[in-house]
């Protein structure tokens, strides 16, 4: 079962320094009964888990949380000490990440991650008075996250598109490309656990966010700020995946995703899931000490099942080869923003397909995502 994992995460601890107004984990976070942050044993073992059982000679580690810098700095030390001692047992190589808001970034945090080389995520919902509608002092993240910039420790920021921003993608652009922030992802808000409070996007809203994305990305020729999904749906009208590349490059954008396969978290009392969205008891695996085989792949059937419209129209749907498929683990709390993204990704290879070829090859070709395949 973990032969395939290259992706751990480790939920470091269920607090958060924030209050998101879209956040699905509110409510884990204020269950009294959980054990708050995970101790360093529960670390250690599932570490030791899952090197003793991957076959990968690569595994990227990421802290995650609530907000991990929270977490000790001690426990950090004592933990990496202790993944590196595995990394040489297994004869492993190890990347470290850690996703974080960015709101507590001290001197003491940038030395951990300059000495372990540390890439961090951050989460910045545009310019601070556009991110600051849905989560607060967007001026302290941003200019911690320019910090990290600074020192070449910033992996890319996320950005959450709610009915709160999605008039102002192009203005977010803009704000992320005087940045000097080039990496970027837009992930479109489910409204999910305490998230339900904010309404889920049309599909014309969500489309209006793919088209402003690229026609940013055609003003930039590709050189700009490079927006994730938007690059990954391009360079797939390109070069659609083959089978067989569709089986093997599993991830949130393919549709099967990574989740339990590619992907594991466990979280602070040592549960197993199969992703950072799919941490609810249905989808449990298991723990660190005890798992079941059978029980195993019987959650991975459960979430990775696909409705009967995949079979009955997915298969033939002339935009499949970029559609996302959505998130599975939101698929019954809110199947309104799957309807929607589907009928948004439609109309999104319908404009596409308007577009002149050479301007979407330049535009893909400045993307990491780009095979640079020969395009027919
Ligand atoms: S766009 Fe909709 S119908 Fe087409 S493949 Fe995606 S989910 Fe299926
Ligand atoms: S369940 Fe959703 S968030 Fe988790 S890996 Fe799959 S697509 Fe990504």
């Amino acid at each position: 079962m973990l032969k395939n994992i290259n992706e751990m995460h480790l939920y470091v601890t269920s607090r958060c320094n924030m209050n998101c107004s879209y956040c699905s984990d509110v409510i884990k976070r204020t269950n009294p009964s959980g054990n708050p942050f995970m101790d360093l044993d529960i670390g250690k073992k599932y570490v030791e888990l899952i090197f003793s059982n991957s076959t990968r000679d690569r595994i990227t580690i990421v802290f995650h949380g609530g907000e991990p810098t929270l977490q000790s700095l001690k426990w950090y030390q004592q933990l990496i000490e202790y993944i590196e001692f595995q990394a040489r047992n297994h004869n492993k190589k190890v990347n470290l990440a850690l996703q974080s808001n960015c709101m507590r970034i001290s001197d003491e945090f940038i030395e951990l991650f300059n000495k372990n080389k540390i890439i961090i995520g951050a989460s910045l919902d545009g310019p601070p008075e556009i991110n600051d509608l849905t989560r607060v002092n967007g001026e302290v993240a941003l200019s911690n996250i320019l910090r990290l910039q600074a020192i070449n420790r910033l992996g890319g920021v996320i950005c959450v598109i709610t009915d709160k921003n999605c008039n102002d993608v192009e203005t977010i652009l803009r704000f992320f490309e005087k940045c000097g922030l080039n990496s970027l992802s837009f992930n479109i808000f489910y409204s999910v656990g305490e998230g339900n409070k904010l309404p889920p996007l049309s599909a014309k809203k969500i489309f209006e966010v793919y088209k402003t994305t690229y026609e940013y990305m055609r003003s930039t020729s590709g050189k700009g700020v490079k927006e994730r999904s938007v690059s990954i749906m391009i360079s797939k009208f390109l070069n659609p995946l083959s089978k067989e590349e569709l089986l093997t490059n599993l991830n949130c954008y393919s549709p099967f995703c990574h989740a339990g396969i590619f992907n594991i978290i466990c979280d602070t009392e040592g549960n197993l899931f199969p992703c950072g969205c799919s941490d609810v008891l249905k989808f449990k695996l298991g723990t660190i000490h005890s798992i079941d085989k059978q029980h195993y792949v019987n959650v991975l059937k459960m979430l990775h099942k696909k409705s009967e419209k995949y079979d009955k129209s997915c298969s033939s749907c002339f935009a499949n080869s970029i559609c996302s498929f959505s998130c599975p683990a939101f698929h019954e709390e809110d199947p309104i923003t799957e309807r929607n993204l589907c009928e948004a990704t439609k109309i999104f290879y319908q404009f596409l397909e308007e577009e002149p070829r050479e301007i979407i090859t330049e535009i893909a070709s400045g993307t990491e995502f780009y095979r640079g395949k020969q395009t027919h």
